[in-house]
């Protein structure tokens, strides 16, 4: 297929902003796809070209990228930066520079969803001497042969940006209509393999039954089950009549897979932390029999007993270099509580048998490698519930979590199957979109952070300006990140990649016409700067409405 007709779909995705619009344009697209492209061409519609679950990454900056627009149109990095300030990112400034070029400096033939694909791939996987300038020369190789929207595409995949308002929902829904199966398996097949790619293909080639088939694979990261607020002890344990309460421990979430001999330990955003942790390779392995599985639990940091704050655990595990010296300053410690995956899938099992099994194969290792502490709770015996609240607060946690004993794992799902209580208030999760400069003595750094949250269509809509709370030297490395994140500026306001997540403390909800979101918050406070987190992880405008109504 020619990328063209790819980029085609790509406009008209664009073009509205009605989800069931756009799925009906991307099932009406996959049916007319073949065999030999539906895996590329889904991945592609996500704007990259590997499955979730894999670690590569495009790992290309926006300068790499303005630099090869500028080689093949002909005109300085300086002419594509104006264009980007005007046209609001690169695709758009390179495709607007394009249609003006008036001659093509190479000969050109069509590109093919399949060159682009494998040049892509390739990019991600250049490495070693003269990285650089082989890096340029494969874009130039792709953008040489561009049309001008063909361009436009190109330089978004390349930045994993797309901008066409299409998120792995919709895509899942227009596979399942596109093929005819049933959505509820598409969403299933597709949380468990985290491959669009794979689900698409399945789906056309062997429909339902094929689906059904696919599963976890232990060394492939799959998206964590997620909690939702709980409305108070009493009442979600009378929801549910049987919950198992657990210490909620203030760490970071930890997916540990064994394939063979090989452990890999994954964050909550999928990431590969494995060696930053190496004590924790090392308890695990200890802990649990010699088979494959895959588990989850809290990797926290301690110092004399006491859990050390969660900005610990994050240097610790964002650390490359001098590793040893670190393990010693900031011990960490493991506490287990989920088995995905043991011989088998066992992620269908209740949570209670799936904890017994934990129970039954882990060798704990005192402060060292732990179950979390547990409490079975039914109504009878909620003061457990909350002793066991009580203990995690004076203990130095962060609350309790209350699981619905009777309830399978169900990955990347927020439900009301885990819930959470904390002792704070509770904060919000958004994402930085811009920021404003702050004049005289503050001349060099951002002051002012502006804020976002998704709504339903995965688009970002703006809440507020946020400040409160940063350290001076927050700011200034936030301000250096801001730099290398920046898609334009004008006067002292700069747009940036949304990549950098804050979790917002604040007094009120209010509704706001100032806002995209419609709404805006009183008096937010930076609580923490979220590395752990990503832009999939954000809080959604459903979730404050829901919470200015209450
Ligand atoms: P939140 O990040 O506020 O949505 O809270 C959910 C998080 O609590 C999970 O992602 C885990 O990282 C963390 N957590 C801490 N202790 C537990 C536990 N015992 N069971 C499940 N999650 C836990």
């Amino acid at each position: 297929m020619k990328y063209q007709e790819l980029v085609n779909v790509y406009e008209a995705l664009g073009a509205t902003t009605k989800r069931l619009e756009k799925t009906e344009i991307l099932s009406d697209f996959l049916k007319t796809v073949g065999a030999e492209d539906l895996e590329k061409i889904t991945l592609m519609i996500r704007g990259t070209v590997f499955p979730s679950w894999s670690e590569e990454e495009q790992g290309i900056g926006d300068k790499f990228v303005m630099k090869a627009v500028a080689d093949v149109v002909g005109v300085s990095v300086a002419v594509v930066e104006d264009a980007i300030r005007d046209e609001g990112d690169i695709g758009a400034a390179a495709e607007k520079l394009y249609a003006k070029k008036t001659q093509m400096t190479f000969f050109s033939q069509p590109l093919t969803v399949d060159f682009v694909f494998k040049q892509l791939r390739k990019l991600a996987t250049i490495s070693g001497s003269r990285s650089t300038s082989k890096k340029i020369s494969n874009i130039l190789e792709l953008l040489s042969s561009a049309s001008a929207s063909e361009a436009k595409y190109i330089c978004r995949t390349i930045l994993e940006e797309l901008r066409i308002g299409v998120g792995e929902g919709i895509i899942r829904d227009a596979i399942s209509q596109a093929f005819d199966v049933d959505k509820a398996l598409a969403e299933r097949a597709h949380m468990l393999t985290n491959d669009l790619g794979l689900v698409a293909r399945v789906a056309k080639e062997e429909g339902e039954d094929g689906l059904k088939g696919l599963n976890l694979v232990p060394g492939r990261p799959v998206k964590p089950m997620l909690a939702q607020l709980s409305d108070g002890i009493e009442i979600s344990i009378n929801e549910m009549g049987c919950a198992l309460c657990e210490t909620k421990y203030d760490g970071i979430r930890m997916q540990v897979h064994k394939k063979d001999d090989d452990i890999t330990i994954f964050t909550r955003r999928l990431e590969n932390i494995t060696l930053a942790v190496p004590e924790v390779v090392d308890l695990i392995r200890n802990a649990f029999p010699d088979e494959d599985f895959i588990a989850e639990g809290e990797i926290i940091a301690t110092r004399d007993g006491k859990p050390l704050s969660f900005q610990n655990i994050l240097r610790r595990v964002r650390r490359k270099y001098n590793i040893e010296e670190a393990m010693e300053k900031v011990p960490l410690m493991v506490y287990l509580y989920d088995l995905l995956y043991f011989k088998e899938p066992t992620l269908d099992k209740p949570i209670i048998e799936r904890r017994r099994i934990l129970e039954e194969i882990v060798t704990e290792e005192e402060n060292k490698i732990e179950l979390s502490d547990i409490v079975n709770v039914k109504p009878e015996n909620v003061e457990d519930a909350i002793d066991l609240f009580n203990k995690s607060i004076d203990g130095g946690h962060e609350g309790i979590m209350i699981k619905n004993c009777a309830e399978p794992y169900i990955p990347g799902i927020r439900g009301k199957k885990m819930l959470k209580l904390k002792a704070e208030p509770e904060t919000l999760d958004a994402v930085v979109i811009g920021g404003v400069k702050g004049i005289g003595k503050r001349g060099d750094f951002i002051g002012s952070y502006l804020i976002a949250l998704r709504d339903e269509n995965d688009d970002l809509q703006t809440i507020a300006h946020v400040g409160t709370g940063l350290s001076d030297d927050d700011l200034a490395k936030l301000t250096e990140k801001m730099e290398e994140l920046k898609i334009s500026q004008k006067g002292t306001r700069i747009t940036v990649h949304p990549k950098i997540i804050f979790e917002i403390a604040y007094s009120e909800i209010v509704k706001s016409p100032e806002y995209g979101a419609g709404y805006s918050l009183r008096f937010p406070v930076v609580k923490r700067i979220r590395d752990d987190k990503g832009v999939e992880d954000i809080d959604t405008i459903e979730r404050l409405e829901s919470m200015f109504k209450e």
